[in-house]
């Protein structure tokens, strides 16, 4: 069977692909082991957001009351709260497969190996094929603590699949995915503890606004240890964890029933056959790929997780559509300039372009501008009792270098600033786009105002 593309694995990053590629007039074959859709939308953002929003809906009718509204026995019920997490799945992975057949492309349930350049396998099959896109993704880092094999631990899979909170919860990294869950697991009465090995939890994110998300979580009971290293974890005989930490300020012990680990993802780059490519490689072993997306062998194009670029499915999607337009021909490249990032907490912390620590390291003119979110009527409306903050930074030529908001909908504005550093629009020239009044985002126009 021969093809004008074979895209290996079918995450956002791979049947984004297909799909375009398809819709471009190109014979495409898909090849997925598990279910189309990825780690994204089988066990990553959308069940991840389907449960945060449960966790949202929990604390606004707990909430209520400020609002003028009387709610009475407010509970959460996690059995049916997973169950509606596996309904938005199922019903987002069948829209994909109908996606995909719409389109056209032969779809291929296993697992595929890649012989060649130009050729791949699978349940005993040959594939022929002119362009071969990787998109593999990523799978789990397991730090080396000591202990670690001897103890029950989570990973987001099992955090992900659980029916009864746990009462008290140790997590290890507070990254994006410490973070969510701490948020999760926090509206569910859990008693949270969050160890994190950097000063500032979400490290990567506007320093600024981490310290005052991770105060309102403190306030919210969840306890923090940033700074810290776990020593030791071992198993304590009612079925929970114990670990050790030091810390600057010396040493300590926490028992919790469940433990979590979330310190970061990397690219699955084995046992698929990708060796036989023989692709240039970065020295932490990344692919190396051009603005297009194609690694040092012409026809085979690496997207989204596997790259080690950006790790964000956000990212994925776009660099799969830059790949399919290259491989049309096409002058297409990929610009990183202003990729969003966002952290599903509530309220959610976004943030997009440069952070001022990123700035002060590489010695950059920027001035900062800041407000916080209650100039924005609407967010006051919505949003009773809460601050958040809005930080814009403009560069010595009067465009935007970075945008970070807390508050909600963060994910949702964030895309404004996002558009405006894509678009290289001057302070004045966003300044004189009309905002829908009244919106959150109009935020942006009083931070410059
Ligand atoms: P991460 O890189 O976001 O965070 C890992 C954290 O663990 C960091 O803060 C790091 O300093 C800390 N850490 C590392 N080793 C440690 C140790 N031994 N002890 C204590 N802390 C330690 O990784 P993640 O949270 O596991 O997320 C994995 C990937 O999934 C990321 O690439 C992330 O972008 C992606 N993701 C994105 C979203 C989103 O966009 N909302 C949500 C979930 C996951």
């Amino acid at each position: 069977m021969r093809y004008q593309v074979a895209v290996i694995g079918g995450g956002p990053a791979g049947y984004t692909a297909a799909v375009a590629a398809a819709k471009a007039g190109m014979s495409v074959v898909l090849f997925e082991r598990q279910s189309v859709g990825g780690v994204c939308l089988n066990e990553g953002c959308i069940p991840t957001k389907t449960l945060l929003y449960s966790a949202k809906t929990l604390d606004a009718a707990r909430q209520a009351q400020k609002y003028g509204i009387g709610v009475d026995n407010v509970s959460a019920d996690l059995v049916r709260i997973q169950a509606r997490k596996q309904k938005v799945v199922r019903k987002l992975v069948l829209g994909i497969k109908s996606m995909l057949s719409a389109a056209g492309v032969q779809l291929v349930t296993g697992e595929a190996h890649i012989e060649g350049p130009n050729t791949v396998t699978c349940g005993g099959q040959t594939y022929e094929a002119d362009n071969l896109l990787l998109c593999t993704g990523s799978q789990t880092v397991m730090p080396p603590l000591p202990g670690l094999d001897t103890v029950d631990c989570w990973t987001h899979r099992e955090a992900l699949q659980c029916t009864s909170a746990p009462q008290s919860l140790c997590i290890v990294g507070g990254g994006v995915i410490g973070m969510e869950f701490a948020s999760f697991f926090c509206s569910l009465g859990t008693k949270v503890t969050v160890i994190e090995m950097a000063e500032e939890v979400l490290p990567g994110l506007d320093a600024e606004l981490c310290a005052l998300l991770r105060d309102g979580y403190a306030r919210k009971g969840v306890d923090f240890l940033t700074g810290t290293r776990v020593t030791a974890l071992r198993p304590m005989s009612d079925g929970g964890v114990e670990a050790d930490y030091e810390r600057q300020d010396g040493t300590g012990k926490l028992r919790a029933e469940k433990l979590l680990v979330c310190v970061g993802r990397r690219p699955v780059t084995q046992g698929w056959g990708l060796e036989n490519l023989h692709l240039r490689l970065t020295d932490r072993g990344n692919i190396i790929v051009d603005r297009q997306l194609r690694t040092s062998q012409p026809n085979v194009y690496a997207v989204g997780d596997l790259n080690g670029v950006s790790m964000l499915a956000h990212t994925a999607v776009r660099e799969a559509e830059v790949a399919v337009a290259s491989m049309a021909g096409k002058d297409e490249y990929m610009s990183y300039r202003a990729i969003p990032s966002v952290v599903y907490t509530n309220p959610e912390i976004a943030g997009v372009g440069q952070t001022e620590s990123a700035l002060q390291k590489r010695g950059t003119a920027y001035r900062a501008l800041k407000l916080p979110m209650t100039f924005s009527g609407r967010f006051v409306a919505e949003n009773e009792g809460q601050t958040g903050l809005c930080k814009l930074l403009i560069g010595s030529d009067n465009r935007l270098l970075g945008a970070h908001v807390l508050g909600n909908p963060a994910s949702e504005i964030i895309t404004l600033a996002a558009m405006a550093m894509e678009a290289g629009l001057t302070v004045d020239q966003w300044k004189r786009v009309v905002f829908p009044h009244p919106t959150v985002g109009e935020i942006f126009r009083e931070v410059l105002s």
